[in-house]
Formats: structure tokens, C-alpha cells, sequence
């Protein structure tokens, strides 16, 4: 499987094509709610978790078809950013891409400066921040060793003096861990600090890769959003759904292509795999040949490599 992605359509970054600079899962976090599952490699190390020439003839197609999507985005089964090449990514895209560039990141490489300063030249970073106090920050992201929540906050409030793009802000709130009044009242304080030019709320909403991950309810989210301020705006399940996905693989390999990146519930699959009818007999397949499995999460069911 190469390390391009789509293009996949967003509500948040449009018709998008990623390029993924980490494997199945290397991150510096293990949050409770991942939905690519539990972090097989938990580090800060940087390294080139994928190479030099895998990236760059990534980019080369991703110039080839620039036709086919609105943005690329850089992200990962994990956190881009802990790629060793990452900066060097960015500049070769800039260079050779004129549409927009976008960054997924959990926010912890924030402090090295090499890294902002790639940041700082893209048109639009989604970074994480699920807490601002230490102990639900652990509980939630459950970090790395060396990882500081402070070095993250204040990594985020100069990348946001320093950026020519935007910086939105996502905070995933799961039930009882990092949604108390005091949990809020410091993620407001960190808002008024970091000052992002947006704020998206979230919760947990596909099968977390550990199971005391509970979502809040959409009343919940609107009484968090309304106290939190009028940057914030809410990312429903809906609202999360891709769509449109290019047809120019074969239906089942498409079907584990999406299914690899994080588990989905059929009314996914069927609104973005439409214009097939070979849906159900792909997913019987793959189910068969131990490809994919089948499970149940929120009274919904879902499909997952
Ligand atoms: S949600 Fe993101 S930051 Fe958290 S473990 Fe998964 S990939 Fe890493």
C-alpha cells in the first residue's frame, strides 16, 4: 500500500488527499479513543518511519493529480510529524504543489522549532488538545515518557504568532475523563492563551482502541460549546463522514484501503461507496477471507481491518 490516500471529501478540509509519513501506529500518545487502535510504537522519537524516496514520489504523484482534489493533507496512521523528513516533506510540497497544504498533528513535537517553522507554512494545521490539566491530559492521551503538556500549549500559542496559514484547534472530549467543570474551565483558559483561529469540539464517535472511551451527547457538546465561546463549533458524527471517494481501484481493495485508516459503520460505507451494488458481496468477501472483521460499538455495526 503506497502512502497516498484518497482524495477523501471533509466538511472541514474539502475534497482532500493525504499522504501518510507514519506506519500503523507510531504516535507519542495512546489515546483512549484512537480509532486506528492502541499505539504499537509509543515514542518521541523522529525517524524515517517511511523513506525519503517513498515520500517524494508521493508528491510527484500528488502533483500528477492535483486535478483530482482541493488539499493535501499531511498525516498518518499516527503522528506525521515524528517522521525525520517531515519539514523536508513540507518544502518539496510547497515548492512543487500549488494547492493548499494541510497538517494533522497531536500538537507534541510542537516545541522543536524546525518543526513549527514547517508548520508555520502551510495553509491550514489541525492540532490537537484534549486537556489542559495534567492529569486528565494523561488519562485521555495517556503520552509518551518526555512529553510536557506545558511545552504543548506554549508550542501552540507561537505557532499561532508565528504562522502565515490558520491553526484549528480540536478537542475530543470523552465522558468522565477530560469533560469536568474544572477540565473545561482550564481547556477556556488555553483557548484565550492560544488564541486559534478555530476551535472544533468532538467526541468519541467509531470503536476506540480501548473501551472505557464514552461519547458526551450532542446536548452535552452545545452546553460545552456555548461555555467554551464563539470560535467553537461542533463536529458531528455526521459531519465527520468522507465521502466521494475516487473509484479508480477495484471496489475490494478500496474497501481495505479506507477500512485500514479506522473502522466504519455501513451507512459510512454506503453513502461513500454509492454508486456500487457490489458493496455487501465485497464485505462478505473480505469478511471470509479474514481481511476485515465485523463488530458492534454504540448500538451501531461497524467494519474494521
Ligand atoms: S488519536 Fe492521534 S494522537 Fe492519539 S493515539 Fe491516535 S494517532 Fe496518536
Amino acid at each position: 500500500m503506497g502512502i497516498l490516500f484518497g482524495p477523501v471529501k471533509s466538511r472541514r478540509l474539502g475534497l482532500s488527499l493525504g499522504v501518510e509519513l507514519v506506519p500503523s501506529k507510531v504516535c507519542s500518545m495512546d489515546c483512549l479513543y484512537c480509532e486506528i487502535g492502541k499505539t504499537k510504537t509509543l515514542t518521541t522519537l523522529r525517524a524515517p518511519y517511511v523513506t525519503w524516496e517513498e515520500i517524494e514520489k508521493a508528491l510527484y504523484e500528488a502533483r500528477d493529480r492535483e486535478k483530482e482534489y482541493e488539499v493535501l493533507t499531511f498525516t498518518g496512521s499516527g503522528e506525521p510529524t515524528l517522521n525525520i523528513y517531515f519539514e523536508k516533506a513540507v518544502e518539496f510540497a510547497k515548492n512543487l504543489i500549488k494547492k493548499p497544504i494541510a497538517v494533522l498533528t497531536n500538537s507534541t513535537t510542537l516545541h522543536i522549532e524546525s518543526i513549527r517553522k514547517a508548520l508555520s507554512k502551510v495553509n491550514y494545521v489541525l492540532a490537537s488538545l484534549d486537556s489542559a490539566r495534567e492529569k486528565s491530559f494523561k488519562l485521555v492521551n495517556r503520552p509518551a515518557e518526555g512529553v510536557s503538556l506545558k511545552e504543548i500549549i506554549t508550542g501552540l500559542k507561537k505557532l499561532v504568532e508565528e504562522m502565515e496559514g490558520e491553526l484549528w484547534l480540536e478537542i475530543l472530549l470523552v465522558k468522565g475523563i477530560n469533560d469536568t467543570e474544572e477540565d473545561l474551565k482550564a481547556l477556556k483558559e488555553a483557548i484565550a492563551y492560544i488564541q486559534p483561529h478555530k476551535v472544533q469540539l468532538n467526541t468519541v464517535v467509531r470503536p476506540p482502541a480501548y473501551a472505557i472511551s464514552k461519547p458526551l451527547s450532542l446536548e452535552e457538546l452545545e452546553r460545552i460549546k456555548a461555555f467554551l465561546g464563539n470560535k467553537v463549533e461542533i463536529i458531528t458524527p455526521r459531519d465527520r463522514k468522507l465521502e466521494n471517494i475516487s473509484f479508480k481501484k477495484e471496489l475490494s481493495e478500496l474497501l481495505l484501503d479506507y477500512l485500514s485508516r479506522r473502522p466504519a459503520p455501513l451507512s459510512e460505507l454506503e453513502e461513500v461507496f454509492k454508486n456500487s451494488e457490489e458493496l455487501e458481496d465485497s464485505l462478505q468477501n473480505l469478511i471470509k477471507e479474514g481481511k476485515i472483521k465485523r463488530l458492534f460499538y454504540q448500538g451501531e455495526t461497524y467494519f474494521s481491518t
